[in-house]
């Protein structure tokens, strides 16, 4: 089958040219769950779009029949941060107009609707939970509306704002949507995760997960699914425990400006077989799914450089770690010193090194690399 594609003007340049999003959707022949699927929105975090393309192949092989619902996939989903490049570094994290990274932008709409949830539940709570579900998500995309519609046109939006809208209304009908991410350094692969989801987390065939166990709300997985999650803690509080086919994942998938096909693989295997556990494509599964291994969000632990120098003998990501264990050497040539100094830098962990930066000379203060740490 055809997918359907659309282009999407996202921005007008001084020089003329224009900016556009690249859209394509696989619409099945019967009814069934939106899936919603972009890569990119990091510039240097190139890996997700071999995925897509890799997903495009698979779908367009497959017939109506086999899909049921619809698949939008949207490669390249940012494209200043695609494009942009300090020598031939890719260093599109921030939007460069006004520093904001370009995955802390987004709109949770919980806060407003948290103003309204009593009075939702007293009309809804006996409700089926398929009805809840359709009558809650109608109400979180109008939310969505009323707040683009309110934004001030006169004056103008700021470009995160309207690159959020974007990205924003286009998964907005979605029940599950995939981020794919990777480090923007070195790194393993792993998969964010939420609460109530770890069960399907298992399909996609990752050895580790880290679980959302702090809410900001601002990055692009957790502004899709925190609605949700306020909903059912509502629900609990009332003696109603629910949770909703409702998913949201960010997929890290390996290193930062490298398409490495072990991630890739990684990455088109698991997310066709979580699409087939949740059956919209009529497909067998394919025999990835594992227990995952899962890290709450809080014992992500970050060592910085303690003073400037030289990294040597950095553990590479992946390695397993022991408290006390050297985790690099730092070689100084500080000028306040005769001779060259050299500083062991231990783990206080235990755990696992999950991604190490590039370079190799650090100021003080510089990021050297993370731990999955287990709790102590
Ligand atoms: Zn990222």
């Amino acid at each position: 089958m055809d997918p359907k594609i659309e282009i999407i003007d996202l921005q007008s340049l001084a020089s003329g040219d224009f900016l556009q999003l690249k859209v394509y959707r696989f619409v099945g022949n019967s009814e069934g769950k939106k899936v919603y699927i972009q890569a990119n929105l990091h510039g240097a975090e190139i890996v997700g779009n071999a995925v897509i393309y890799e997903l495009i192949k698979c779908f367009s092989s497959l017939q109506p029949q086999d899909i049921n619902g619809e698949i939008i996939l949207v490669p390249l989903c940012n494209p200043v941060g695609v494009n942009q490049r300090h020598h031939f570094f890719s260093t599109g994290r921030f939007n460069p107009h006004d520093g904001q990274n370009w995955n802390r932008i987004f709109w949770d709409c919980s806060s407003e609707i948290s103003k309204e949830i009593d009075s939702f539940l007293e009309e809804n709570f006996d409700l089926s939970e398929a009805e809840i579900y359709r009558i809650y998500k109608d109400k979180i995309r109008r939310k969505l509306e009323k707040k683009i519609e309110e934004e001030d046109r006169i004056r103008g939006l700021s470009f995160s704002e309207k690159y959020r809208n974007l990205l924003q209304k286009l998964s907005a009908l979605a029940d599950y949507v995939i981020d794919i991410h990777s480090s923007s350094v070195s790194a393993i692969s792993y998969i964010y995760t939420f609460k109530g989801r770890e069960k399907s987390a298992e399909y996609f065939g990752f050895d580790y997960g880290v679980l959302v166990d702090e809410i900001e709300g601002k990055a692009f997985d957790e502004a899709f699914l925190n609605p949700w999650l306020k909903l059912e803690e509502k629900l609990a509080e009332k003696g109603k425990k629910v949770v909703f086919d409702v998913e949201s994942w960010t997929l890290e998938l390996g290193s930062g400006m490298k398409i490495e096909e072990e991630s890739v693989e990684r990455g088109v295997s698991g997310i066709i077989n979580y699409l087939a556990f949740k059956k919209v494509l009529n497909i067998r599964l394919l025999p990835i799914a594992r227990k995952i291994k899962l890290i709450p969000k809080s014992q992500m632990k970050h060592y910085y450089a303690p003073k400037g120098g030289i990294i040597r003998n950095r553990l590479p990501a992946g390695s397993i770690i022991r408290k006390g264990e050297t985790l690099y050497q730092l070689v100084s040539f500080e000028k306040r010193e005769a001779m060259p100094t050299i500083t062991e830098v231990v783990s206080v962990d235990e755990g696992i090194v999950y991604d190490v930066s590039t370079n190799d000379t650090v100021n003080e203060g510089e990021y050297v690399l993370g731990i999955f740490a287990h709790e102590q």
